[in-house]
């Protein structure tokens, strides 16, 4: 492959062997997401274990940093810069949004997804969108292109951020006009929350008579979604799949809210994405389909995705053309990969295949080695996950057994933290722990709490596989309890200084037994014996000391009131003088 241009990154310099604390760093991101990251190459390794330079690589190029290895430069460094490093949007062309729906089940996200791609057919166009690939992009006259994830639902939505694939930009929350909010709707919009995608509501069905859009609307606001009719900032339109009616309207509010989004790409670049679908298909072997993020997936380029390397043999749409150029957003169905990947890993093109064979080799090796000790964010580890790293918040999904357990938990953990650390619950529902909400803690970076409910078997396999911690409790004062010591570890207590009274020397004494003592008089407030003391000279601190002893007359005594004279003793200064001002001082924890 010749030299392509590449956009000036961020690089970083990396040794051949770092701890994931100190990529962390060197990132400037949490170690807990830096584990994260690991993971979703197949590398479980905690806060302290050291990894090599090449799994280190990985992580900084999918963050768009490109690394340099200390001292000689290496093979795979150059690769990886190469490639174009990650999928972060830079300034270049205007990209498609990728638009996922979500929603309650029955409540038409397939429908919908069905007749967006029937009623978008270009003109003219002979056959339309025979294939499903797990994505379509529509094209429409006087528009630009949309593309939509054909699997709906917020399941895959959140199992692809688990694995690090963000791929949607927007998501489409649908709501039944006759059947209102249902939890997974609710569900929807707490995964559609914590993934920071905007939202838009399609409140379909309209066309049944028991529809109540105005019901709809007002059931959202019940989950903080306010539509902007009420004021609030999220379009909401009504649609019907049946009819076709407002379809246009929702595409249209699609391209309102990636117009705000400035979504932007390179094509000039190598392809950067993720794998949205996978199969084997027996003729053709291994097919995926592959969401271009940034750049441009050519025929012939070399490509690895976890541990799967290969080479576009060939690509094809969702109409089943034949492709030699995949842009930005463009979902392609990609012929040449030497096993069959896993949905949500991301791809990138390297130089050439014997760099790909060689990359996932190396990653492959490094996800053995690491497969002793994994790594798990835990509410017990999390104190020094968390006082090594930079965590400034708890991020925790509750479940409980019944409403008002819900409605108390939440209440108590949200009263929780303060300035320094901040207690979120992303989600809380009635029910056992499922599969979702595991999915959800896994691409959130959270812990899961369950209140007097079980845990589906599924939600304990995969959280079992990805390093969730889920925590049962019966009680709620335990519960609340082990947050809080949880939430001390993360704590960095911020002290102020209260300075309770000021005093004036004005006379300097000798003791045989003590040594110096300053003449007082105190001017301001109270002195105690047990405070503090700076030691003032024109505003300048000369000291800051402890207060050896406070003396009326010949007295020992603990505190001394404005206006009073005394004799203070102060440990370890002497080098005071009239006119010096002694403010005594306590500190206070302020958060
Ligand atoms: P999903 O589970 O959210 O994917 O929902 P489906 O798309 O499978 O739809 C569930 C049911 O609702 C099906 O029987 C659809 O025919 C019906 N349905 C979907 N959209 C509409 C609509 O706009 N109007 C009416 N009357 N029925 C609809």
């Amino acid at each position: 492959m010749t030299a392509r241009p590449t956009s000036p990154a961020r690089t970083v310099a990396l040794p051949d062997a770092v701890t994931v604390k100190g990529l962390a760093e060197r990132l400037g991101i949490s170690p807990i997401e830096t584990i994260k990251r690991l993971m979703t190459h197949g590398v479980m390794a905690a806060m302290n274990d050291t990894i090599d330079y090449d799994t280190a690589a990985l992580v900084a190029a999918e963050l768009g940093v490109a690394p340099e290895r200390m001292g000689a430069p290496d093979a795979v460094a150059a690769a990886v810069r190469e490639s174009g490093g990650g999928d972060a949007d830079e300034a270049g062309v205007a990209r498609p949004p990728v638009v996922t729906i979500l929603g309650h089940v029955d409540h038409g996200k397939t429908s919908l997804l069905d007749a967006i791609r029937e009623t978008n057919v270009v003109a003219g166009e002979a056959g339309g969108i025979t294939q499903h690939i797990g994505a379509y992009q529509i094209e429409r006259e006087g528009g630009g292109p949309v593309t939509f994830i054909d699997t709906p639902g917020h399941a895959a939505f959140t199992a692809m951020r688990a694995r690090g694939a963000q791929v949607t930009d927007i998501a489409v929350v649908v709501v039944a006009a006759d059947d209102g909010v249902m939890p997974q709707t609710a569900e929807a919009i707490d995964h559609a929350r914590a993934a920071d995608v905007p939202m838009i509501v399609a409140i379909n069905k309209t066309d049944l008579p028991a529809a109540n859009p105005d019901r709809v609307k007002q059931q959202l606001t019940e989950h903080s979604v306010v539509v902007e009719e009420y004021g609030g900032e999220v379009l909401a339109v009504p649609v019907s799949a049946t009819t076709g009616a407002g379809l246009g309207d929702l595409v249209e509010a699609i391209d309102l809210v990636a117009e705000l989004q400035e979504l932007r790409a390179n094509p000039d670049r190598p392809a950067s994405g993720a794998v949205i679908e996978a199969e084997l298909d027996p003729r053709r072997g291994p097919l995926a389909t592959v969401l271009v993020r940034n750049g441009a997936l050519r025929l012939g380029d070399a490509l690895v995705t976890g541990l799967v390397s290969g080479k576009v043999k060939a690509m094809f749409d969702e109409r089943g053309a034949r492709l030699r150029e995949a842009g930005p957003s463009r979902p392609v169905r990609v012929m040449g990969l030497e096993d069959v990947p896993v949905a949500g890993d991301a791809i990138r093109v390297v130089e050439d295949e014997r760099t790909a064979r060689r990359l996932v080799e190396e990653a492959r090796r490094a996800a053995e080695g690491a497969g002793a000790s994994r790594g798990r964010v835990t509410l017990d580890t999390l104190f020094n996950e968390v006082s090594a790293g930079n965590v400034k918040e708890l991020v925790l999904i509750l479940k409980a057994d019944v409403r008002g357990s819900v409605e108390a938990v939440r209440g108590a953990l949200q009263g929780l933290g303060g300035e320094g650390v901040k207690v979120k619950v992303i989600h809380s529902a009635t029910g056992p722990v499922s599969e979702s909400d595991v999915m959800l803690a896994s691409a959130s970076g959270a812990i899961v709490l369950a209140f007097n409910v079980k845990t589906e078997p599924s939600a304990a396999r995969e959280a079992e596989a990805s390093g969730v911690e889920i925590r049962s409790y019966e009680v709620i004062y335990q519960l609340i309890e082990s947050v809080e010591q949880a939430l001390e570890g993360l704590y960095e207590p911020v002290y102020e200084r209260v300075v309770d009274g000021v005093a004036e020397v004005r006379q300097l004494f000798r003791s045989s037994r003590v040594g110096r003592i300053a003449g007082c008089y105190v001017t301001e407030g109270t002195l105690r014996r047990n405070s503090r003391i700076r030691v003032l000279r024109n505003g300048e601190e000369l000291a800051d000391v402890g207060c050896g002893g406070l003396r009326r007359f010949q007295d020992d005594v603990r505190e001394v009131q404005q206006g009073f004279e005394c004799g203070i003793v102060l440990d370890g200064f002497g080098g005071f003088a009239e006119g010096d001002l002694l403010e005594f001082y306590h500190q206070q924890r302020v958060n």
